[in-house]
């Protein structure tokens, strides 16, 4: 558990807010990046006398607490890490239709950060593991995959090009400077349209795509239909080895976390 505090926060797009989190604990976080992600506990609104766990065994401390002290959590994922500053930076998509909305604590948190104030982070290590011998990999996701997205691309093996389809809220989200291996294309998938369920449009590029040929490795993480769809898509439409496969639902439509 990594006693952490808000070096610095910055809206990068309409969408997508980097907070930097920094102090000595980051010297004990193993720096493995591609999806590396760990449950982030912070204070919510308006709550003053929040005690952090401070171990691993957090669910059995975080219970015991009264509602007043007990931090909320969320899961992030490690976009950056920046060892000369002890920190890293995560980075959180503020939701399309709930910009202001305090029930949704990740969100609300994302949007009032503040230099100093004091966090807690466990790390979950990572999943992305490209089975050997992939000829490419396909990466599929929507906007709260994409700091897993970038992170992957960047620690990509050059041998390992990519077929990304990566869905945002708007055409202003989109990346311009991508590191990434060789022979990558990004299919961005900007939906310009609030009301549509995030997710729906990369699936259906995936479903419509003419992917390279030669065995491929599949991540795809994202809202969870999103990610159940495609996968099903590869198992039953592109005869794809369900081993070659790695999906996580990073959020469900409707449904807070936790
Ligand atoms: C391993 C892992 C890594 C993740 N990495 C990141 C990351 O790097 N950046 C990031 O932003 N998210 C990431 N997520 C997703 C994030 O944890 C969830 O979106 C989380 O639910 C956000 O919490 P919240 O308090 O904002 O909303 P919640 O309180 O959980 O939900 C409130 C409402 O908002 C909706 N909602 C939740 N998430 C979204 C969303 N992304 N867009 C639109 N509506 C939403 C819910 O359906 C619900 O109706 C990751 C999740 C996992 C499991």
């Amino acid at each position: 558990m990594l006693n952490l505090t808000v070096l610095h926060r910055e809206r990068v797009s309409p969408h997508f807010m980097t907070i930097t989190l920094s102090g000595d604990d980051v010297q004990h976080l193993e720096q493995n990046g591609y999806d590396q992600a760990g449950r982030l506990f912070f204070a919510g609104p308006g709550q003053h006398e929040v005690v952090f766990p401070s171990s691993e065994k957090w669910m059995l401390q975080y219970s015991l607490q009264p509602g007043r002290r007990r931090p909320r959590v969320r899961t992030y994922t490690i976009r950056r890490f920046r060892p000369q500053m002890s920190a890293f930076d995560i980075e959180i998509c503020v939701h399309e239709k709930q910009a202001a909305d305090t029930a949704a604590p990740g969100n609300a948190w994302a949007l009032a950060a503040e230099p100093g104030d004091t966090v807690s982070f466990l790390d979950e290590g990572y999943g992305f593991l490209p089975t050997p011998g992939s000829a490419w990999q396909l990466l599929v996701g929507d906007e709260s995959a994409l700091p897993a997205i970038l992170a992957i691309l960047e620690r990509s093996a050059n041998t390992l090009p990519a077929e990304v389809f990566l869905e945002v809220p708007v055409g202003e989200d989109i990346r311009q400077e991508i590191t990434a291996p060789a022979d990558t294309n990004i299919h961005w998938l900007p939906r310009n349209a609030p009301d549509m369920r995030p997710g729906t449009l990369a699936l259906q590029a995936v479903r419509d795509a003419h992917l390279p040929s030669g065995p491929y490795y599949a991540w795809t993480a994202g809202e969870s239909s999103l990610v159940t769809g495609i996968r099903r898509h590869l198992i039953n439409d592109r005869d794809v080895p369900r081993s070659d496969i790695a999906f996580r639902g990073y959020w469900k439509h409707g449904r807070a976390s936790l």
